[in-house]
């Protein structure tokens, strides 16, 4: 027997309607490159986004078309995002800080019909354009002029209609930034941004209602900007966007706007700490800061927190759309003492309803979620990815799975801890070395910047580690202060083999260590 209840497809426009119709007046603030500022709301949002939906059909894009955008957060952005997947299209984020090559190859693969990008990125676009064989037109955000964004959208009144369809049609596709290989193309659906959406708006994921202030720091282009934008229209949240992540100028913008909420991968905070330093100038109004995308340090879990602010760990990869596991409160914080806090905060948190999760070992045998085993991380979810965009095969386990690549313990009381990447981990005598833990732990050694553990061959060992130390401007720090440091952090037989100093680390396009890069300038390299 069927239900009887109404068919009400899960399609990524209803939460625009909703978002102009309830909370139409709600503001969406941007803050541009040259210091320049606008301000709309959602209505203004959703008449856009139907506008712009009039000018791509005028172009000739087609339900199912890419459009790309090659651009940072701002409402025009949002606009382009409602715009296009109003129209039936499928938004192609494009990372701008990958490197050339990948860029031709992402535009060529996602077959963009029409690039939309920001004035920053104008070099970019000149260089490439000629490489990208199928976009037809690019159009430039901030460009104020006959050809810019606003005058091609000011051309159509906005009288639109939504296209409707089935809700599992694609909506939105983002690539990961591959350490090995081609990037690799992500592409949700109506439903499982709607469903993602729905679930990130529970208080114990990022803890948003239509009172908070978002200023999400991660980019648009990053993991779909860990569906900010579609939880923010879930509850009609003001937004403030900013164009560039300056700490100085992203402080000053949420003392100005009372921003409530922000979201960021970890360098962004050490750069407002680097200001808070400088200037005395803190965020005055923040309540939740939610870090990921890589593990947030102990040190800085805990210097936020005395800040008065709740940090949410998050982790979770673009495949995951992204919101795996987050860092709520669980019963009894208010009665643990604040290290014993620091402690749970420091794990990755717990998954939300709606996503599975389980450790195997090599042999694929689930493991036991006793807080002491480390396995291969396995999810399953509707808001998980099922194969790569034109790949022939799914990317899944025999029986369903998304192996993740990612190293985890799952504790009794449900909380995740990533130990390490499966690449990453340095497998010394047959046990298994946490490359990040070593990193953080000597991140939190003063005057050291960033630190990078790796593997490297040894005779007896198979491996041991060795770690690349990048120090702070102006900081003298020696081998034996990381060392003395390490040791009250790790264990005695963790302690890397040798410690260099070297004036940089190679990173990825989302600001990651690129490892295989560390490692192939490491591969040479004796140890006794
Ligand atoms: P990329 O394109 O760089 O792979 P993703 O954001 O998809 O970008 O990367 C996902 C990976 O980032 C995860 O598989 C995991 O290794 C790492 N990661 C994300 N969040 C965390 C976290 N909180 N702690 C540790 N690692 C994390």
């Amino acid at each position: 027997m069927l239900g009887q209840m109404q068919e009400f497809g899960l399609r990524v426009p209803r939460l625009i309607d909703h978002a102009a119709r309830e909370h139409g007046r709600r503001e969406i603030v941007s803050r541009w490159a040259d210091g320049s500022e606008t301000r709309t709301d959602w209505a203004g949002v959703h008449r856009d986004a139907r506008r712009l939906a009039q000018a791509l059909e005028r172009m000739g894009v087609k339900p199912g078309d890419r459009v790309a955008t090659l651009a940072m957060n701002h409402h025009r952005h949002l606009v382009a995002w409602y715009g296009v997947i109003g129209m039936g299209g499928v938004v192609h984020t494009i990372n701008p800080r990958l490197f050339d090559d990948q860029l031709v190859y992402i535009g060529n693969h996602a077959e963009d019909r029409v690039l939309l990008y920001d004035k920053m990125f104008e070099p970019v676009v000149e260089r490439l354009r000629d490489q990208w064989t199928t976009i037809t037109h690019c159009i430039c955000f901030d460009d104020l002029g006959p050809d810019g964004f606003e005058a091609v959208i000011g051309r159509e009144d906005g009288d639109y209609r939504w296209v409707e369809g089935d809700e599992q049609k694609a909506c939105l596709l983002c690539y990961t930034s591959g350490t090995t290989g081609n990037p690799k193309g992500v592409l949700y659906s109506h439903r499982s941004t709607l469903i993602h959406a729905m679930a990130e708006v529970q208080p114990d994921v990022f803890e948003l209602a239509s009172r908070s202030v978002a200023l999400p720091i991660v980019p648009m282009f990053h993991a779909v900007c860990w569906g900010l934008p579609f939880a923010g229209a879930a509850v009609g949240c003001k937004f403030v966007f900013s164009a560039v992540n300056d700490a100085g100028v992203l402080c000053d913008l949420m003392n100005r706007e009372k921003v409530t909420h922000s979201a960021g991968v970890p360098t962004v905070w050490l750069a407002m700490f680097q200001h808070i330093d400088a200037t005395g100038k803190q965020p005055e109004h923040l309540q939740v800061v939610t870090i990921g995308g890589s593990a947030a340090p102990r040190f800085m879990i805990e210097r936020i927190m005395k800040m008065g602010i709740r940090v949410n760990h998050a982790w979770g990869m673009t495949e995951t759309s992204p919101i795996g596991t987050i860092g709520a409160l669980p019963p009894g914080w208010e009665d643990m003492s604040f290290d014993e806090q620091v402690d749970l905060v420091v794990r990755q948190g717990r998954v939300p309803f709606g996503i599975e999760m389980r450790i195997v070992d090599d042999d694929g045998v689930i493991l036991p979620r006793d807080g002491e085993q480390s396995g291969r991380l396995q999810v399953r979810g509707p808001w998980v990815m099922q194969r790569y965009f034109r790949e022939e095969g799914d990317a899944l386990t025999l029986d369903g799975w998304f192996d993740t690549g990612d190293v985890a313990i799952l504790h009794p009381d449900g909380t995740m801890q990533i130990t390490d990447r499966s690449k990453d981990v340095i497998k010394s005598g047959g046990e298994w070395i946490s490359s990040v833990e070593l990193e953080n732990a000597a991140v939190g050694c003063p005057g050291v910047a960033e630190a990078a553990a790796i593997g490297v061959r040894h005779p007896k060992w198979d491996e041991r580690p060795v770690l690349l130390v990048v120090r702070k401007p102006d900081s003298k720090v020696g081998e034996d202060a990381i060392r003395d440091h390490l040791a009250q952090h790790v264990a005695k037989w963790w302690l890397p083999d040798a410690i260099l100093f070297v004036d940089a680390l190679p990173h990825t396009a989302t600001g990651k260590l690129l490892k295989t890069e560390i490692r192939k300038q490491y591969r040479d390299f004796r140890l006794e």
